[in-house]
């Protein structure tokens, strides 16, 4: 039933994604499976009915893809008793055996990409696409940060001796880490983070998003099975304030490493920042972004369009990397906003199972409405550029909301991040560039910036200018590469280091030089 649809008029949507029949064939097998998740930790969890809640798909409400039990505060507790005492045990275990643990995990989740997809999509409400590019990432994580651990601290490092005496630098674990992960890359984030941290030698306690703990927990399931000792990796699903609570305020807990919202980073680091005789923690958080294009004059208006789209509402918008803010030059912007009404146009929301659908659900009705209220400001404002069509019949059981952009004044009119399909599109005229770069770096969000030129000179300038962490030249600002585009930002928009890039594990690591005077 779910075929290519080959639309057309504009070349946007000509992906042919047939290719993609074999995986849809074997995902078929999951898409009706019920999930009973419960908390993955170091003892056996009792079934708890009054704590366990269903998890129904953001495409269609009426689906449940199974239900979870959420940890109790009590449990929270004892799982980090036990990550505390195995702490010595997994630090010590040679670097080489945790890398293959991790490793297995990459090969496993390989095996298992079928079912892992089908729960982004049921769970998440992925695309198909966008679930391929998922698990390949968590792949890529697993195989990057095992190859890093081993170069960077398989051995301790040799330092001169001038006095004499033997130096060596070694690196460890600085004990547990809790990862606290995000919705919109449910195996990706959730999976880079858990393995970061156990690959260097923590314990881990990872807290997945309420709204997709259930391939959150197939992906523990597939990591016990690649090895990994069970008090070293916990899972504990729940709601962020029972589980973030005990995990913020435990003076055990060494480090966190946090994808989310900025309010939410900031609440975590004053939670930390509270504790009594607690070491000084380790806070690894990327957060939100404002990200900006600017598109000069010399800029082909056809390609522009493509990366637009791609950057502004691929995944339903819900990126941290994606598109926010597009400023245009006054000489180009009538034909890019020609070409991007018809491409908007040809957009087609629905259910992300269908081989056809170019934009999916948003997570939620939270954040549908959300997303809705700052709609209905903008339109009220007269400000609507283009908005796709929404056919009831593919969107009315689930939380969809329609690519839509609007004409702003400049980022400072926004007043928050807007994590889904909406796109603010500012005309700048070529003096005011100066301007347009000082307002977009004053946001201090500081995560992906494009620009479009053929003029190399100016790309060069504006990229050097631009205070964030990932620019991008003539393409979208999306998709970062792990081991090729390291990805995170600064300011309010993280704290680094990079994901995915050379110095990430880096921060997992506590060094001890040992001095032998032999
Ligand atoms: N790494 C992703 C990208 O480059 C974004 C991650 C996020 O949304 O947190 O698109």
């Amino acid at each position: 039933i779910y075929g290519p649809k080959r639309r057309n008029s504009r070349g946007v949507n000509l992906n042919i994604r047939s290719h993609y029949y074999p995986l849809m064939e074997q995902m078929s097998a999951f898409m009706d499976k019920q999930y009973p998740a419960k908390p993955l930790l170091a003892f056996d969890v009792a079934d708890d009915a009054a704590n366990t809640h269903s998890v129904t798909s953001p495409y269609d409400r009426r689906n449940t893809v199974g239900s979870v039990q959420w940890t109790s505060k009590e449990q929270a507790t004892k799982a980090l008793d036990a990550a505390w005492a195995a702490f010595p045990r997994w630090d010590a275990t040679p670097v080489a055996q945790r890398a293959a643990i991790v490793r297995r995990l990459g090969d496993l989740m390989e095996v298992h990409m079928p079912e892992l997809m089908a729960l982004c999509s049921r769970e998440g409400g992925k695309l198909l696409t966008d679930g391929v590019d998922e698990i390949k990432e968590a792949v890529d994580f697993c195989r990057f940060y095992a190859m890093r651990a081993e170069e960077d601290f398989g051995e301790a490092i040799m330092l001169p001796g001038p006095t004499g005496e033997s130096n060596r630098l070694m690196m460890g674990g600085k004990g547990v880490f809790a990862a606290i992960s995000p919705w919109n890359f449910p195996v990706a984030i959730f999976c880079g983070q858990v393995v970061a941290a156990a690959v260097a030698g923590n314990t881990v306690l990872a807290k997945p998003a309420e709204q997709t703990s259930i391939v959150a927990h197939r992906v523990i399931e597939l990591l016990y099975e690649a090895g990994m000792p069970r008090d070293v990796v916990q899972l504990l699903p729940g709601d962020g304030p029972t589980v973030g609570s005990v995990l913020t305020s435990d003076p055990r807990v060494t480090g966190v490493v946090f994808t989310g919202g900025t309010d939410t980073a900031q609440i975590i680091n004053r939670a930390l920042a509270a504790r009594e005789n607690a070491p000084l923690p380790t806070l690894i958080a990327e957060t939100g972004g404002m990200n900006a294009m600017i598109v000069d004059s010399t800029a082909l208006p056809e390609q522009v369009v493509v990366d637009v789209i791609q950057s502004a509402f691929q995944s339903a918008g819900q990126r941290c990397s994606a598109l926010r803010v597009l400023y245009l030059q006054d000489d180009v912007a009538d034909r890019v906003i020609e070409i991007l009404k018809g491409a908007m146009n040809e957009l087609r929301i629905g259910d992300p199972r269908d081989l056809g659908t170019d934009v999916g659900p948003v997570i939620d009705e939270d954040a549908r409405k959300g997303l809705l209220e700052h709609i209905e400001n903008l339109k009220a404002e007269n400000r609507l550029i283009a908005e796709t069509p929404m056919a009831a019949e593919h969107t009315q059981d689930g939380t969809f909301v329609a690519p839509v952009a609007f004409t702003i004044d400049s980022i400072n009119a926004l007043t928050r991040e807007q994590f889904g399909p909406v796109l603010h599109i500012v005309r700048y005229k070529a003096s005011e560039l100066d301007k347009v770069i000082n307002d977009i770096n004053g946001r201090n969000y500081g995560l992906t910036f494009g620009v479009h030129s053929r003029n190399e000179s100016f790309a060069a300038e504006i990229a050097q200018k631009m205070r964030v962490g990932n620019v991008y030249i003539n393409r979208n600002i999306i998709g970062a590469v792990v081991g090729v585009q390291p990805f995170g930002g600064q300011g309010l928009s993280g704290t680094g280091p990079k994901a995915g890039g050379p110095h990430y594990l880096q921060r997992f690591v506590t060094e001890k030089t040992v001095t032998n005077n032999t």
